[in-house]
């Protein structure tokens, strides 16, 4: 007999079916790779880290140590197994991405009352259920929670503009403003490279020219009220903006209103802006600058950029689906939904960010089906817990 269904095995779903199969639930995970993929993931293992390998600090007065050691002492399996997969990383629980995924796909399938199911979930069940499957979520899973939640549920492209180091600028041609000048710093809150009207001419020709990442199958098939096409007008590619008018981008993220260049004394005909990215100041991204350009025409196309020759790029801009509900509408501070008790959500798909926030809300899910299960009353962790935080 099943007592609980968990849709998703990632980061979230692999800790809620541990936590509450632990707690004497018999549990079926349905996890629908490697049939039908995401996109993002590469292997069949369950809980992959789809980017980075490190799950943030372990400095005990830090947001996130704090978050680990409460997740220590309530028993977090992919914690551990984090723990068993560490490599050398500072302060940070930095970890061997196959060792770590391999070794939480093991010890589900050992788990005597859990039961795992490759297959995709289109529907959503009646039964008792946490629903976890992630910022990727499969089409027709979408559509049910659209359904479930009115509009209150959206998805839409997650666009990551480049990222270089501060210090590959060349500050001789950059010049540091901020628009009107209205700013919070007296020099400037941001750094400005500025272009001629044949520098944005040979720049947007090159952009045009551009080999581009082909979108993935499931970015083709998005359909609904917030997107247009394939792209969500409100953050479209600079390459498929320059396609729409040669000056398109000079009227958009690169309008140069409100900048003089202090070297001409002179409005730019356009410029490109750049934004600080972390506390440090070391970090600057190009502000509205999201593409899905090949990464070395990426390098090539963005050092045409004046100020920019010798640009060292941390972090390339790329575009991917994200999918969530408005939790604060729609749940509980015990991650169930509003108006059916018996139905979790946990995890990226709530809103929480970041591997640590889906372990911990996944833990959390799985403690409440339990209790809920066992007729007791539905953790509401403090506020002035981490765990409480993120879930209030
Ligand atoms: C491209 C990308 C990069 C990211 N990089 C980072 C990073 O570097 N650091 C960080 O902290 N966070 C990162 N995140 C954010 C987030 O931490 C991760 O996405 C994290 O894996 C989310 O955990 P989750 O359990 O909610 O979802 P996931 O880990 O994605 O797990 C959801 C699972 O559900 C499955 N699934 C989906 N639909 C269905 C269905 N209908 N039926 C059955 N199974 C289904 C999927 O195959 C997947 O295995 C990134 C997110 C994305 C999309």
């Amino acid at each position: 007999m099943t007592d609980l269904i968990v849709i998703g095995g990632g980061l979230a779903g692999s800790e809620a079916a541990w936590q509450a199969a632990q707690q004497g639930l018999n549990v079926i995970l349905y996890e629908m790779r490697p049939a039908l993929s995401t996109g993002a993931h590469e292997t069949d293992y369950l809980a992959e880290l789809v980017c980075s390998n490190s799950l943030g600090s372990n400095q005990p007065d830090r947001a996130s140590g704090v978050l680990k050691n409460e997740l220590r002492r309530f028993g977090s399996m992919l914690l551990e197994c984090a723990e068993v997969a560490a490599l050398p990383a500072g302060s940070a629980l930095a970890v061997d991405r196959e060792l770590f995924s391999r070794t939480v796909t093991e010890r589900i399938q050992n788990h005597p009352r859990i039961n795992i199911i490759r297959e995709e979930v289109t529907d959503i069940p009646s039964a008792m259920t946490v629903l976890a499957s992630g910022p990727l979520t499969s089409p027709a899973l979408s559509q049910k929670i659209t359904e479930l939640s009115g509009e209150e549920h959206l998805f839409f492209f997650d666009a990551i503009a480049p990222i270089i180091s501060v210090e590959t600028i060349n500050m001789n041609i950059a010049f540091r403003a901020s628009r009107y000048g209205r700013g919070d710093e007296n020099e400037g809150d941001y750094i400005n490279c500025p272009f001629t009207k044949i520098e944005y001419h040979n720049f947007i020709e090159a952009l045009l020219q551009a080999e581009r990442i082909e979108l993935r199958s499931f970015e083709d098939s998005i359909r609904n009220g917030v997107m247009a096409g394939r792209f969500f007008e409100g953050c479209l590619p600079i390459e498929i903006m320059a396609e729409r008018g040669k000056d398109s981008l000079a009227f958009g993220p690169m309008r140069p209103v409100g900048l003089i260049d202090p070297r001409t004394g002179k409005r730019p005909y356009a410029v490109v802006q750049l934004r600080q990215d972390n506390l440090a100041g070391n970090l600057y991204n190009l502000v509205g600058f999201q593409t899905n350009l090949k990464y070395p025409e990426q390098k090539r196309v963005l050092r045409l950029i004046p100020g920019l020759e010798n640009a060292e790029f941390i972090r390339y801009g790329q575009m991917h689906r994200n999918t969530f509900i408005a939790s604060p509408k729609l749940l509980k501070p015990t991650l169930q939904f509003h108006n059916r008790d018996d139905l979790f959500f946990a995890g990226q798909i709530i809103g929480v960010e970041g591997y640590m926030g889906n372990i911990a809300t996944g833990l959390l899910a799985g403690v409440n089906a339990a209790r809920l299960h066992k007729n007791q009353k539905p953790f509401d962790p403090p506020q002035t817990t981490m765990l409480g935080a993120l879930c209030h």
